[in-house]
């Protein structure tokens, strides 16, 4: 394990200066991205665990750059935080899931609750929940099919503003979930405080040392019922972690096995099919 580190140490070492000169060009090319229109969102399939049913999806940034193809959003996003540009873009993030979500229900479809994943420094702008009243009046959306997405460590600055922030937001009528559940510190102390609708268990405990942290995931189950809260589970993959998750009886899940993320047509389409 630490050979280990001290290879990623020095692969990482190796890789910052060739990074900085990535993190420049991306700069520039990022402050074109929404001119040429490179951006788009697509949606990721959660699902009711007992009958497979979709009852709401994720929505996840995507950056198709004109020449270097597909940037994932783990690389790109933090330079726009860095660069403030992240509450602009945010917004708009919004604004695309409201509309579109509004759009499916008029095209027919059953309703669903789309999930928009907040920034830090969403969270802690002052003029959230104005921004989130404003997504849902244009898009003629009803507050109770947005979802944000929140974790904990984001919650842990200003945590009297945060609280207030996320009061409003519910008061709203708008849900709100914590994210990568389990991976932050102080979880349980959050949990008594904030007012979360929902828990996502991070996908670290489905895909690494499964004995252990099978006992973690239902242990995470049954303190999110005794808590009154629904419990989804992301990064489902396979068949067996679907059966397992199945048996402790985890409300929804996320993942591979169900969908990837698609772009909104093709969302639709997987819709209407599971739903016959
Ligand atoms: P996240 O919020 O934890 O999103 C879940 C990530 O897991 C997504 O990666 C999704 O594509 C991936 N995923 C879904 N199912 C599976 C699976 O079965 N197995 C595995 N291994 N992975 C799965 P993605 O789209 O690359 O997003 C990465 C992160 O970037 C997100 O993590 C989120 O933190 C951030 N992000 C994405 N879109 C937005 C956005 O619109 N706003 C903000 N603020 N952050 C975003
Ligand atoms: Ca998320
Ligand atoms: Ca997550
Ligand atoms: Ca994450």
């Amino acid at each position: 394990l630490k050979e280990q580190r001290t290879n990623d140490y020095q692969f990482y070492s190796a890789s910052i200066s060739k990074s900085f000169e990535a993190l420049l060009s991306m700069e520039a090319d990022l402050s074109k991205a929404r001119e040429l229109k490179e951006f788009e969102v697509h949606y990721q399939p959660q699902t009711n665990i007992e009958t497979g049913e979709i009852i709401g999806c994720e929505a996840l940034l995507r950056w198709n750059h004109s020449q270097k193809g597909y940037i994932p959003p783990g690389v790109f996003i933090p330079v726009l935080e860095k660069n403030n540009q992240i509450n602009e873009m945010g917004e708009w993030i919004l604004q695309q899931a409201c509309h579109q979500n509004k759009k499916w229900q008029d095209e027919g479809c059953p309703p669903i609750v789309v999930s928009v994943n907040l920034s830090a420094k969403q969270l802690h702008d002052p003029d959230l929940v104005s921004t989130v009243r404003k997504a849902l009046k244009d898009s003629e959306l009803a507050a109770c099919y947005l979802e944000l997405e929140i974790t904990e460590s984001m919650a842990m600055t200003n945590e009297t503003t945060v609280l207030k922030t996320l009061q409003e937001l519910r008061h709203l009528g708008v849900q709100v979930s914590i994210d990568d559940f389990g991976t932050g510190y102080s979880s349980l102390q959050y949990l008594s405080r904030f007012p979360v609708n929902k828990l996502k268990i991070d996908k670290v405990f489905l895909h690494e040392n499964k004995g252990r942290n099978e006992a973690i995931v239902k242990s995470i189950i049954h303190m999110s019922h005794a808590l009154n809260l629904r419990v989804i589970a992301e990064g489902i993959e396979t068949e067996e972690q679907l059966k397992f998750l199945q048996s402790e009886k985890c409300d929804e899940g996320q993942g591979y096995f169900f969908s990837k993320p698609l772009p909104a047509h093709e969302t639709k389409k997987w819709m209407t099919q599971v739903g016959e």
